[in-house]
């Protein structure tokens, strides 16, 4: 039996060799794959589950036959696809998960984040994390015709260049001390996140014992996945 995780995938109408290498990595799984955790910027905007531009429909039929396969399937928020429902989860047979959550992965707990809530150093990030993950904004958002969200979305694309940008360097890595701080307060030797695009293994001590930070990569010309089994957890990428 294996777990897998993966992030960052930004499926996008415009992408769509994403999409593919995506569909095509959910064909080569066994019935063995136990869980499918999928941290966070799945997409690279979603405007609500209302919309069903035919990337939407066609990912969730996708999920939905692995569920049906015997496969649990989590989603968890990323910066980009916070609005993504219960209606999505629903369609795709995933469920919704926390960031925050912590699972007992083949005995190890294991601290799961999509890790923009990492990168303290970026006070107008998290300004702006600040007012898009409330409740109130985002029913507003909501409450407009599906048009004026496609607008909305395209118009934030445009907007602003940097950050939209995919590429690490745009991207603010994480604060360590704010790392080692929400490990201690989970209690966790072992963290998994995504979001900086900057896959690597990260070797920590926390309270004098020794811990890993887990990062998996975004999808380009690489793909990237993490996958456990009861004896061993390796990060992972490919080709697309
Ligand atoms: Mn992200």
């Amino acid at each position: 039996m294996y777990t897998l995780f993966i992030s960052d995938l930004h499926l996008h109408e415009s992408r769509p060799q994403i999409t593919r290498a995506f569909f095509h990595f959910l064909h080569a799984q066994t019935h063995d794959l136990e869980a499918l955790y999928i941290l966070g910027d799945f997409f690279d905007a979603w405007i609500g589950d209302d919309d069903d531009a035919p990337l939407n429909t066609q990912v969730a039929s996708k999920l939905k036959q692995l569920s049906q396969h015997g496969t649990r399937i989590f989603l968890m928020h990323g910066n980009r696809d916070f609005l993504l429902g219960e209606k999505f989860a629903t369609d795709s047979g995933a469920h919704l998960i926390a960031e925050g959550t912590v699972i007992n992965l083949y005995g190890c707990p294991t601290l799961l984040l999509h890790g923009d809530n990492l990168c303290t150093d970026d006070q107008d990030y998290i300004n702006f994390r600040q007012q898009v993950r409330s409740p109130q904004w985002q029913q507003q958002i909501l409450a407009q015709p599906l048009a004026a969200r496609r607008a909305l979305a395209a118009q934030l694309r445009e907007k602003s260049q940097a950050m939209n940008s995919l590429k690490a360097e745009d991207i603010l890595d994480v604060a360590p001390d704010e790392v080692v701080r929400v490990m201690r307060e989970a209690g966790v030797a072992r963290l998994i996140h995504g979001h900086t695009h900057r896959p690597a293994r990260h070797a920590l001590i926390i309270t004098g014992e020794p811990a890993e930070r887990i990062v998996l990569g975004d999808w380009h010309d690489q793909a990237w996945a993490i996958t456990a089994t009861q004896n061993k957890i390796e990060l992972i990428n490919w080709d697309i």
